[in-house]
């Protein structure tokens, strides 16, 4: 069985072509700056070579036809026809509540996700056309949504509700929902299968760290806490978001800077993070080089992901009653070694002992505590795009 995999953004649309038979990447891909100049689409169908087509990409219509075209391509394709593809898998980032497990899409399906589009007006607007222009190309084939907050629906009520007039989340769903939880909950249970222990019956902190940043507390399967919130504003320290701070900040700083809403709501999501502190980037790699060379700010920035990070997991474990592991995950948990040893540090009372030299690790699954550490740390990669390949195939099934 083959499904495709889209990622729909407002100007960009990543794919992947799965063979679910041995779950590997039949090819993959990115059609980028969609109805801006210089479009073009990357493809790679595993020859290792990569291939770049520019072509004037007006609207996502036009760039999901050019993908079709290059994977029936006679010269490079995969596929000779289209029905060869059983079915689409969409990521979809606001599932609101209406949506705690991923579903096949039908017209209802599109008018809830319509519904919740002002909690994600970046997101859902350009998810929901990627899945209008699939249902227009592929008539028939069955498209699934797999929703970033539906992980996270497990949540008790005392981990969602803002102490806000309750009227804001009644009439406006003003709550918490947290993101990037197909990645959690594919993490989590690749740590119990690491663990050899039944996934019911294990407290483990998930750290999604890349350039948008999560924790997530799932305990016994399920997630009980997550550090964003009604948008991936809140929590962690991410690359070019805030994350947590004194809502009282927001009209202070509105009024001394003389801005609107919207101003400050840019400054908060695209200047703040590692790059607002740090003033160099908002790429890890980057503000560590410039900490190296002795840049206050950017040394400032990462100790302030870091001590983040630290305190999350001392929450979520309070939250748990106790943690049987720590996995990290996505750009920066798989591949920054420095960061996840200072993250570690200081937390032996919880029972972490890192094993420095394990943690010499990148990009593959590998424990980074000792043998005798109590609580099991570890590097897990996540794989998005491969569980919502295998939520479409088991719901097409
Ligand atoms: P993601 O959003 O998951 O793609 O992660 C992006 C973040 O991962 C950026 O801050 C990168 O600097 C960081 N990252 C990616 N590769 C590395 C690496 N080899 N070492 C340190 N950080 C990395």
């Amino acid at each position: 069985m083959k499904i495709l995999v889209i990622n729909s953004g407002s100007s960009s649309l990543k794919y992947q072509l799965f063979n679910m038979e041995n779950e590997s990447v039949l090819a993959k891909g990115i059609v980028e700056r969609i109805g801006i100049d210089d479009s073009f689409l990357t493809y790679e169908n595993g020859s290792g070579e990569e291939i770049k087509i520019e072509k004037e990409i007006s609207n996502h219509k036009v760039g999901i036809e050019l993908l079709i075209d290059t994977l029936l391509s006679e010269e490079y394709g995969v596929l000779k026809d289209m029905d060869e593809v059983e079915a689409v898998g969409h990521r979809v980032v606001h599932g609101g509540e209406a949506f705690a497990h991923s579903t096949i899409i039908d017209d209802q399906v599109i008018e809830e996700m319509e519904n919740v589009a002002d909690l994600a007006p970046l997101h859902n607007p350009p998810n929901i056309m990627g899945i209008k222009v699939c249902e227009e190309l592929m008539p028939g084939k069955p498209q699934v949504a797999v929703f970033d907050t539906a992980f996270h629906q497990s949540m008790p009520e005392e981990a969602y509700i803002y102490a806000l007039p309750y009227e804001y989340y009644a009439e406006y769903g003003v709550r918490r929902y947290g993101f990037h939880g197909t990645s959690h909950g594919y993490v989590a249970k690749r740590a119990a299968a690491m663990l050899d222990k039944d996934f019911a019956e294990l407290k483990i902190i998930t750290c999604h760290l890349g350039n948008g940043a999560s924790v997530a507390a799932v305990k016994n399967g399920k997630s009980v806490d997550t550090s964003m919130g009604l948008t991936p504003l809140e929590g962690l320290v991410m690359g070019t978001r805030c994350g947590d701070i004194d809502p009282a900040i927001i009209p202070f700083i509105m009024d001394k800077e003389d801005i609107t809403a919207s101003e400050i709501d840019t400054i908060l999501n695209k200047e703040s993070g590692l790059y607002g502190v740090s003033g160099v980037s908002s790429d890890s790699r980057d503000v560590e080089d410039a900490a190296e060379n002795g840049n206050h700010q950017a040394e400032a920035a990462l100790k302030i992901f870091n001590y983040r990070v630290k305190k999350y997991i001392g929450a979520y474990a309070a939250a748990m009653g106790g943690v049987d592991a720590v996995v990290f995950t996505a750009g920066i948990g798989e591949n920054a070694i420095d960061t996840r040893a200072k993250i570690l540090e200081g937390l032996e009372f919880l029972g972490i002992k890192i094993d420095k030299k394990a943690n010499d690790c990148r990009g593959r699954e590998q424990f980074i505590t000792t043998d005798d550490s109590a609580v099991k740390a570890m590097v897990i990669p996540t794989n998005e795009e491969l569980v919502i390949a295998k939520d479409t195939m088991e719901l097409v099934d």
